[in-house]
């Protein structure tokens, strides 16, 4: 990892940081971000050349020397975020520090022949009702392998897409910057500014549900590997001639613990009748039914091994679960705990576990963070579609009057924050 990939993520911090907090200082942004003076001092100077902050002048309630502190110039631009899922989507549009302004979620066919126009009359309505003149550009979250962020083709078993040119059609028909990653990439990235992954170097995101995934956070940046596959760690193999997966191959972790394998499995025991899915498992589960829980403790055991393994091998600070699936982790920590530490090497047994409730804003909010983080990507990961959004930034961007700076210092921390905060997330361990 390159110091100036880290340089990238601190001046994204700073920005996510007094976005959450209100205005702070340089002093307080380096104790608290955990990185030098002098890398805050050059940081927040160049954020100032472009406008992002502000410097505001307030008086200290002890007397003294007044205390300097920083102001976001949240007028600096904003992005949206997309999140695409087989049967719906997800947008939010957010300010440059990352705060959900608004959002909905439209019911979304994938496996349409017409999948393309309809995300881009879905996105055009969401666009037409934005009070923001200045938009950044489009984050797209989906699932399935995107090469690279700044092209955007998609290949997606799941939906059904085999190299659909999703980043050239929305450039086309938005004339806006646009970059596109896999979902949980852009959960991580979420995870990174604004989850219970900040703060730490190295985590690893873990997402149950429909498929398994992980996104991988190393050195405070999401591993995307050469093919942006990095991650994939629903195609573990884990039982020799096990269930065929989507994929081809027999036995992945996701064949054994995807939803439709629980629900399958619950089927043959005679759990679920043959018409129902996994909320009634859940339901059931829920209700007490031991055949139930005990479909929803066996998974728990197979991700526990599996991610010990991966634990072992990536050694991350934290180990975070989230996804669709967590609505039903009381079911799965029941053996997945006894499971993760006993396959956990003894130097790696008091990692901690936490999990995230599940939420489509933060997914979608990730996609947008993918935009918003371009303008520090002096490594060129979003490619001529980051240097785009750094002209739209310098753009839009000018000298702040001195009512502006006012206003801002003077808006109330917690209406700032209200978006920001993981408030859905519990740590279990
Ligand atoms: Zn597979």
């Amino acid at each position: 990892m390159q110091s100036s990939d880290r340089t990238n993520m601190t001046r994204s911090a700073v920005l996510s940081f007094i976005g959450g907090h209100g205005p702070t200082s340089r002093a307080d942004l380096a104790r608290t971000l955990g990185v030098s003076p002098a890398l805050i001092t050059q940081i927040t100077k160049d954020l100032l050349a472009q406008g992002l902050l502000t410097e505001l002048e307030l008086s200290p309630s002890r007397g003294g020397r007044p205390a300097r502190l920083l102001g976001l110039a949240v007028d600096a631009g904003g992005a949206l975020g997309v999140k695409v899922a087989t049967d719906h989507i997800t947008l939010v549009e957010c300010q440059i520090d990352g705060t959900v302004l608004r959002s909905a979620t439209e019911p979304f066919d994938a496996t349409s022949s017409d999948a393309l126009e309809d995300l881009v009359a879905l996105i055009r309505v969401f666009i037409a009702d934005s009070a923001r003149t200045s938009l950044l550009g489009i984050g797209v979250a989906t699932p399935g392998n995107v090469k690279e962020q700044s092209v955007g083709t998609v290949e997606s078993t799941q939906m059904g897409w085999s190299q659909v040119q999703l980043g050239t059609r929305l450039r086309q028909e938005f004339d806006l910057p646009v970059l596109v990653d896999n979902n949980v990439n852009a959960l991580a990235t979420a995870e990174i500014l604004f989850g219970q992954a900040k703060g730490h170097d190295d985590a690893l995101v873990v997402t149950i549900g429909t498929g398994i995934g992980a996104g991988i956070i190393a050195d405070s940046m999401v591993l995307r590997g050469r093919n942006g596959i990095a991650g994939e760690i629903g195609h573990l193999p884990t039982l020799e001639d096990g269930p065929l997966c989507q994929c081809g191959a027999r036995g992945c972790l996701e064949a054994l613990i995807g939803e439709q394998a629980l629900v399958d499995q619950a089927r043959k025991q005679g759990v679920l009748t043959a018409r129902e899915g996994i909320d009634a498992l859940r339901d059931r589960a829920d209700s007490g039914d031991a055949g139930a829980q005990g479909v929803f403790a066996g998974a728990g055991h197979i991700l526990g091994r599996a991610l010990a393994g991966v634990v072992n091998l990536l050694d991350p600070e934290v180990l975070i679960i989230s996804g669709e699936g967590v609505a039903s982790w009381k079911h799965w920590m029941y053996r997945f705990e006894p499971a993760f530490r006993a396959c956990l090497i003894p130097a790696k047994r008091g990692v901690p576990v936490a999990v995230e409730a599940w939420a489509d804003d933060r997914w979608a909010q990730g996609a947008a963070c993918l935009v918003l983080g371009t303008p520090f990507d002096e490594q060129g990961r979003s490619g001529a579609q980051g240097e785009w959004v750094r002209q739209r930034l310098s753009d839009t961007t000018k000298p702040q009057t001195p009512e502006a700076h006012t206003a801002i210092a003077q808006t109330p921390r917690s209406q700032v924050s209200a978006q920001a905060q993981p408030d859905n997330a519990q740590a279990v361990k």
